[in-house]
């Protein structure tokens, strides 16, 4: 009941802005308003099957369930909603086999467990997914250190335009006090999400309904990819983190 009021407010909310809009601006905001990118993401996201209260805006970007990016200005997919994967956008074949990763002058003290997290995502057999540091020149995801307040460890981006997510934040003060292997499982994990993988565990946690990898659906006690576990979640890929990733990219 509670929810169902908070959602008729937001409704109630987003037409007064609208029609607050209309009336200050001038005969082209309409044609401005089917243009604005921001609002174009805000759709996509809701497409992708996010519950409008699950989204946060910020100035540049929305963050969704805690731990997703959706830049404001990222690229929408044109079709959106009917892909039988995750999100509806992965990471284009001649990309993935090469994702070039920058580390921030921030998270440079955490090199050796964003190397640990790289080796795993490039050791699973028959997939095509392979990170690569760069320390100059176009990269395509940038890990960054970013307070993020307590309970969220990092935060991933995931893919537009068949490229791979490109940004990712770490917590890097909050995970300071977990274990190599946990510091190295938090990027291992948002690293998933840059490259479209879900939370395996989104039923679990409350979040919206994911669409299963063709093949591997069902829960996984064992995956890398389950959200709300920070600092005590499984520390290396599952056999069926492995076979989504190969389901996804082969
Ligand atoms: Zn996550």
């Amino acid at each position: 009941m509670k929810k169902n009021l908070f959602l008729m407010l937001a409704v109630l909310l987003t037409i007064a802005i609208a029609s607050c809009k209309k009336s200050v601006d001038n005969p082209s905001a309409q044609k401005e308003e089917t243009t604005d990118p921001a609002k174009k993401v805000y759709h996509y996201i809701i497409g992708l099957g996010f519950p409008a209260h699950t989204i946060v805006e910020h100035a540049n970007e929305f963050i969704v369930e805690e731990d997703i990016i959706f830049p404001k200005n990222m690229q929408v997919p044109g079709a959106v909603g009917t892909e039988q994967y995750y999100t509806g956008s992965v990471v284009s074949a001649s990309k993935v086999t090469n994702i070039r990763l920058y580390i921030d002058a921030s998270m440079t003290s955490m090199t050796s467990e964003i190397n640990s997290a790289i080796s795993q995502w490039n050791s699973i057999p028959g997939c095509t997914i392979n990170w690569t540091v760069v320390s100059s020149g176009t990269y395509d995801v940038l890990i960054q250190d970013y307070n993020l307040g307590s309970g969220v460890c990092g935060q991933g981006t995931f893919p537009s335009g068949g490229a791979a997510g490109g940004l990712i934040r770490i917590n890097k003060a909050y995970i300071a006090g977990n274990s190599f292997a946990q510091r190295a499982r938090t990027i291992c994990h948002e690293m998933g999400h840059n490259v479209s993988f879900r939370h395996t565990n989104w039923k679990a946690i409350g979040e919206s309904t994911a669409t299963d990898v063709p093949g591997v659906g069902g829960t996984d006690a064992s995956s890398i990819m389950n959200g709300g576990q920070c600092g005590s979640g499984a520390t290396v890929l599952s056999t069926n983190d492995k076979n989504a990733a190969v389901a996804l990219y082969h």
